[in-house]
Parts: C-alpha cells; sequence; structure tokens
C-alpha cells in the first residue's frame, strides 16, 4: 500500500442520536490521505453532527468510527495535535496580534513533531500563507470580518494537521478571500498532503475544491463520488429549453441533438431560444435532495415534460 492509499477517516455504521430522534443513520465513508472531501447538506442533514464526532467534540451513538487510526472519543494530545480545526471563538483574543498569537499557540505543538512532519508552522510563513502579511503586527480586534476569518484558518493549521476540518470556511468572505482561501486548501492538500473534510453551501466552491463529495440528507449520505460522477447519475441528462408560441418548455434528455433535431422537425420555425444546457452539480444535488425527500425515482424525475411557470 503506498502513501496516498492511508484511510485517514474510517466511519462505518455511525449513528448518532439526540433524545428519541435519529439525526445520522448508518452513516458510511471513507478519506484517503491528501484527499478534499466535500460534505454538502440542506440544513439541519446532519453536517455538523458528523464534523463534531469526528474531531472528538461529542460522542456518538453507535457505529465505528477511526481518525488517523484511533477512536476521536478516546483521542490523546498526540492524537489531537495530528487533527486541525477551524473554529470561530479567536473574536476573544482581541488584544493580541496577529503574530504573536499564532506563535503562542503554535508553540503548544512543538512537541508534537515527528519525523516528517517539523510542527508548527513558522509564524511569519503562516501569515504569508493565508494572506495576511501586511496584518502581522496588528491587534485582532483592528481585523475586517474576512481578516479574522484567515486568523482562524490560520489557527487552524498552525499546528501542521494531517487532517483538516473546516465547517463552512468561507462562509462571509468577499470574492477575492474566497479565490484565496481554495488555493490554500488546494495548496495544503497538494503540497503537504493534508486530508481536508470541509462544509459548504457554495456548490461552485465544491466543485472546484473537492476531489469527492458526499451529500447527506436527512441523516444518511445520498450520494458519494467525484463531482463527474455525481453529474452522472443524473446525466446524460441535458436540459433542453425553448419556446413555442410564446411559451416556454424544458425537456431532460440523455439524446439532446436527436431531441433537438425531433423537436424542428415537428415545428420547424415555431421554435426560439433554444438552449441546451448541461446538468451541472447544482442540478445533480437539487436533484439528489429532492429525490431523496419525495422519493421519486430517477427515472420518473427525468422523463418528465415540464412546462416552466414564468
Ligand atoms: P447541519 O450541520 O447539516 O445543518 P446539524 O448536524 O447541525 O445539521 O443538525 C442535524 C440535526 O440534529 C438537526 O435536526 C438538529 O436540529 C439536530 N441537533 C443538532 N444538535 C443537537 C443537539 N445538541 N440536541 C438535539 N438536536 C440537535
Amino acid at each position: 500500500m503506498t502513501t496516498s492509499e492511508e484511510v485517514v477517516l474510517d466511519v462505518d455504521g455511525l449513528r448518532m442520536r439526540y433524545g428519541t430522534t435519529d439525526v445520522l443513520h448508518d452513516v458510511t465513508f471513507q478519506a484517503r490521505h491528501g484527499e478534499v472531501l466535500v460534505l454538502l447538506g440542506p440544513n439541519g442533514a446532519g453536517k455538523t453532527t458528523t464534523i463534531e464526532i469526528l474531531e472528538g467534540f461529542r460522542v456518538r451513538s453507535a457505529g465505528r468510527v477511526e481518525v488517523l487510526g484511533t477512536d476521536p472519543a478516546h483521542g490523546d494530545e498526540r492524537w489531537r495535535a495530528r487533527v486541525g480545526v477551524v473554529l470561530q471563538s479567536w473574536r476573544d483574543h482581541g488584544r493580541w496580534r496577529v503574530r504573536e498569537l499564532l506563535a503562542h499557540l503554535g508553540s503548544y505543538y512543538a512537541g508534537y513533531s515527528t519525523e516528517l512532519i517539523q510542527r508548527p508552522w513558522d509564524a511569519d510563513e503562516l501569515v504569508a500563507m493565508v494572506g495576511l502579511p501586511e496584518h502581522a503586527d496588528k491587534q485582532i480586534r483592528m481585523l475586517s470580518g474576512g481578516q479574522r476569518r484567515r486568523l482562524d484558518v490560520a489557527i487552524g493549521i498552525v499546528g501542521r494537521p494531517e487532517l483538516l476540518f473546516l465547517d463552512e470556511p468561507t462562509a462571509g468572505f468577499d470574492p477575492q478571500a474566497r479565490r484565496e482561501f481554495h488555493d490554500l486548501v488546494r495548496r495544503l492538500a497538494e503540497e503537504h498532503q493534508t486530508t481536508i473534510l470541509l462544509t459548504t453551501h457554495d456548490l461552485d466552491e465544491a466543485e472546484k475544491l473537492a476531489d469527492r463529495i458526499m451529500i447527506l440528507n436527512g441523516g444518511r449520505i445520498v450520494a458519494d463520488g467525484t463531482a463527474e460522477e455525481l453529474g452522472q447519475r443524473i446525466v446524460g441528462e441535458d436540459e433542453v429549453r425553448w419556446t413555442r408560441d410564446g411559451q416556454r418548455f424544458m425537456r431532460s434528455t440523455d439524446e439532446s441533438t436527436k431531441f433537438v433535431f425531433d423537436l424542428f422537425k415537428q415545428y420547424g420555425e415555431a421554435i426560439a431560444d433554444l438552449e441546451v444546457r448541461r446538468s451541472s452539480l447544482e442540478d445533480t444535488y437539487l436533484s439528489l435532495v429532492h429525490q431523496a425527500e419525495s422519493g421519486l425515482s430517477e427515472a420518473a424525475a427525468a422523463n418528465n415534460l415540464v412546462e416552466v411557470d414564468q
């Protein structure tokens, strides 16, 4: 087995019950060394609960969970030093300066270096990595919201974690900060082989970052694969839209060329505003979540001829 095939997260039959309500049912997945895994799902799907169990902050009701080979419910300090968590609680340390806080927090990791990983990150290098070099000597209370989020990320990785958890990391980022953050995530995965599990509501972000995407809905995994694989669960369904006599139509089909040809043969010049669109991750996501909720079969959903309301 090569290093890149090492299983870093191993979750099998995970269940979580609050009172009499099950919020995670039989959740099973793995993540491998250096993989970026994106967890998608509507509010209340169980994403935070899953992440907090993996982080060791909540105790599961049932199932087997191994994080870096250890049950997080029994993780010791050495284990914790290998795991990075991005929290949003550093607003309280307003009088600390950016570099100073990172150096201070980093010092806790110094005893946990290994042959391969020198801990912690050098504070200046880290400040540059998250795009805060001009703010290194600023007090935290003087930072903007976006700059504080970058600092949150820096704090999450100061110990050079092998595994990093990011719960909606780019919420509140402006487009530039978002792009820089995406570069950082890819660099951590590619150059430092950090395994990353992140949640987001931004499907473009998921598509850009994920080696693999999992969709959680109602506490169950309803899809797991690359963005391309998830796309293929709904495609080869292209979406064809057109108008005829002022009315708008939409049809999902896996043979869009033939469909359009037949459409013109039948209606000729009465067809206008023709548009053929390949399925996007957003379509796949909405469709899978909708199917899971309504119990519709994929075939039934795809074969509907839909007249689109204006
Ligand atoms: P997500 O992060 O996907 O929005 P959560 O993991 O926060 O979902 O929540 C999943 C479900 O568990 C929700 O129905 C939520 O109301 C419920 N839940 C979360 N935390 C608790 C708790 N401490 N006690 C009871 N129910 C909870």
